[in-house]
């Protein structure tokens, strides 16, 4: 198969396996180290959601792309290179403290746009991941419903490499039952769930996410010494 054959029957696929509120889940098309000519091809199969989980990769890139592409930043992010991703990225997956997401909110300001957040959890508790613990995610839900530029719009997470399919169903649903948990506790609309990525995404939507962050298995195993 070539690169727009995988991405349409990908995006099939995800389209079928969603669970069945409307509209389907996104297939975002995770890029980093990919090279343009790639990202063209999926683009012309219809791809306009790009993840980069690099701020320099994403200033790079995010120019030779058609205009009506959205950028998503899904990398840890440091408070430092706030103002470089938000001239791209119209969402961020990664918002992992209260001091990043008043940062965010200052640049917005600043800049004047209107970016969407999703809070990362660290819902399985592993010491080595980013993400806020559960814990945290009420303060940074407090603040986020006082700001004026950014519109919180869920959470994401990122389940461990070796987890099982048990654990990986635990994990997914429990991000969703948080999730309707705090929607109604705050009064507020969370709709998106960003979780599954190329090995886990099938288990993330019967789980209910709305959005997979998609790699290797759309673009082929990453090779990470290249220069891109
Ligand atoms: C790289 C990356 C992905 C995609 O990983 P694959 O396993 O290649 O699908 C998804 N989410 C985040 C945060 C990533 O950094």
């Amino acid at each position: 198969m070539n690169l727009q054959e995988t991405y349409c029957s990908l995006s099939a696929q995800v389209r079928s396996r969603s669970q069945n509120s409307a509209p389907p889940a996104l297939l975002l098309a995770v890029s980093k180290t990919v090279e343009i000519s790639d990202m063209l091809e999926v683009y012309q199969a219809g791809a306009r959601d790009f993840g980069e989980s690099r701020p320099q990769e994403m200033m790079r890139k995010a120019p030779l792309l058609p205009q009506d592409c959205c950028w998503h930043m899904i990398g840890h992010l440091q408070k430092n290179k706030v103002r470089q991703v938000l001239t791209y990225a119209s969402w961020i997956h990664s918002v992992d403290s209260l001091e990043l997401l008043e940062r965010i909110e200052t640049i917005a300001q600043q800049l004047n746009v209107r970016p969407k957040v999703l809070f990362e959890v660290n819902i399985s508790g592993e010491q080595s991941k980013d993400g806020l613990q559960v814990t945290e995610v009420d303060e940074v839900l407090q603040f986020a419903s006082h700001c004026s530029q950014v519109i919180p719009k869920g959470f994401m997470t990122m389940a461990p490499f070796d987890a099982s399919d048990k654990e990986l169903h635990e994990i997914f649903g429990s991000l969703r039952i948080l999730r309707d948990q705090l929607e109604k506790k705050h009064q507020i609309s969370l709709p998106e769930l960003s979780m599954g990525m190329s090995h886990d995404y099938l288990i993330a939507l019967e789980e209910g996410a709305t959005i997979v962050r998609l790699g290797s298995s759309l673009f082929g195993e990453r090779i990470y010494n290249k220069p891109v």
